[in-house]
């Protein structure tokens, strides 16, 4: 944490994500109850600062709190994701062959799903909730040799799977596309927008809800933290005794972590629902997941409406936006990933192609604690943090009111400092060099 001020940059009005039209991401908080002074401020109101909001009204219930977005809820990377509730360890978690952490992180991700389901069933909040598992497809060779090696591991770890061959996949996925794939029965698939809407319109009573409403200053200030709010007229000061940065590429902007995250964005597409001749031609089954065994591959989704969803690419984004030129070659590729897959329903309208912000780390560490006096963060989920956020959330409520848990150890000994980045124009050059060297190095995978 540096000793100045801090102006951090307001997300941008981009191409918001396409699970709903654009018309719904209205603000759902309610601006004209802010006051001057909070016990807490939560920043951010994607997953991690839903759940460190939620949390906080249930273990301090008797404190003020407010929660504080620059966007309206569902805009940011939450509500625009895939939607995959991952159980298992995921992309660079996979590369360390230490069970006592691959079984910290697989705890920290069912914890998340099971508390998840309980507050998504106890509101009676409608996202699609589908305990359907997922698949990690393999198209070729460099694929196959990948997930090889993620069975390996699964059997290593003991974890439920099975091995699909070709014609297993397209009875499933209606594509001859993957040579195999690996099923897993634990993760969750959600309607991310959804999801993350309907928890904040149920926070508990003691969290005020600010959302369309960036910080636009955020200082140290006697023993706690100034900030300066600005709605949609004029600005208002608030007073904090304790923060928590729920800001994941953002952090940086508030002076916490600084030089540390790469803000990257990666690229998705949705289509309309399958008509009733599509779906007569569309031989597989309607709602599954299929996530790549080369993590520079492609994301997929079917709907249980009968959408397709894909997801691939990823480019540095020192602006946390993607630019048009990026948003025309993602949608190309896009169009691409589903008339190769799917031949038979060629040209299937894409009625959404978006990026999001994700933040990375060079050492892909994810932090968790306290930043300074006070001050507490959770980052760098490195493209997965929808069990991990959620977790990190809560147990940041519970590290800031000193409340112990097998958890709070666990995510204690799983997180990390992410290392220290070159700066900028080199850290965005560097980056996209070893982001496109990767997915060519992909090739059929992606
Ligand atoms: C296309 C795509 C697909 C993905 N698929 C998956 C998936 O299937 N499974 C998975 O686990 N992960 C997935 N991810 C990653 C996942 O979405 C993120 O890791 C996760 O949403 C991070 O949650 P968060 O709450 O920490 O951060 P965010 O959702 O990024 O929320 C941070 C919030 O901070 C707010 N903020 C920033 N600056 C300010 C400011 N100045 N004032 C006020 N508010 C501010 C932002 O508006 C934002 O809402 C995907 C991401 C993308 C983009």
């Amino acid at each position: 944490m540096s000793d100045t001020a801090s102006y951090p940059t307001t997300p941008p009005l981009d191409v918001p994500g396409g699970w709903h039209s654009a018309d719904l991401l209205v603000p759902l908080g309610e601006i004209s109850a802010l006051k001057g002074i909070y016990d807490w401020v939560v920043i951010g109101g994607g997953i991690t600062g839903i759940a460190a909001a939620t949390r906080l009204g249930k273990i301090a219930p008797d404190d003020s709190v407010l929660l504080v977005d620059a966007r309206p809820i569902g805009w940011g990377a939450s509500g625009r994701n895939s939607g995959f509730l991952l159980d298992l360890p995921h992309k660079f978690d996979l590369e360390t062959r230490d069970r006592e952490r691959l079984n910290k992180i697989m705890h920290l991700n069912r914890f998340a799903i099971d508390g998840l389901r309980e507050h998504t069933e106890a509101l009676g909040i409608d996202c699609d909730w589908s305990d359907v598992g997922k698949l990690q497809g393999a198209v070729k060779k460099r694929g196959t040799g990948m997930m090889r090696g993620y069975i390996e591991m699964l059997d290593w770890l003991g974890v439920d799977h099975e091995v699909y061959d070709r014609d297993q996949c397209d009875a499933l996925m209606g594509t001859s596309h993957y040579h195999a794939a690996v099923f897993t029965p634990g993760s969750v698939l959600v309607d991310p927008m959804n999801m993350v809407r309907g928890l904040a319109v149920n926070l508990p009573a003691n969290v005020t809800l600010a959302d369309d409403c960036p910080v636009i200053k955020f200082d140290s200030a006697n023993g706690g933290y100034a900030l300066t709010l600005k709605p949609s007229e004029g600005e208002t000061d608030v007073i904090a005794k304790k923060v928590i940065l729920a800001t994941d590429p953002y952090t940086s902007q508030f002076g916490a972590l600084k030089g540390r995250i790469l803000p990257t964005i990666t690229f998705a597409s949705i289509t309309r629902p399958l008509s009733k001749n599509e779906r007569a031609r569309y031989r597989g089954k309607l709602n599954w997941g299929l996530t790549p065994a080369d993590a520079a591959g492609t994301t997929l989704r079917m709907t249980a409406e009968g959408r397709i969803l894909i997801r691939n690419h990823y480019a540095a984004a020192p602006k946390f936006k993607a630019t048009d030129h990026d948003l025309g070659f993602a949608r190309e590729a896009h169009r691409k990933g589903i008339d190769t897959r799917w031949p038979e329903l060629e040209n299937l309208p894409i009625t959404a192609t978006w990026g999001g912000v994700v933040s990375l780390s060079g050492n892909h560490q994810t932090y968790f604690g306290e930043v300074a006096d006070g001050l507490y963060a959770s980052s760098c989920y490195n493209g997965v943090g929808l069990t991990r956020g959620w977790t990190a959330g809560q147990l940041l409520a519970d590290l800031a009111n000193g409340k112990d848990s097998k958890q709070l150890d666990y995510i204690q000994d799983v997180s990390g400092m992410p290392n220290r980045l070159p700066p900028d124009p080199f850290l965005s050059v560097g980056a996209n060099s070893r982001l496109k060297l990767a997915q060519w190095q992909a090739g059929a995978e992606v």
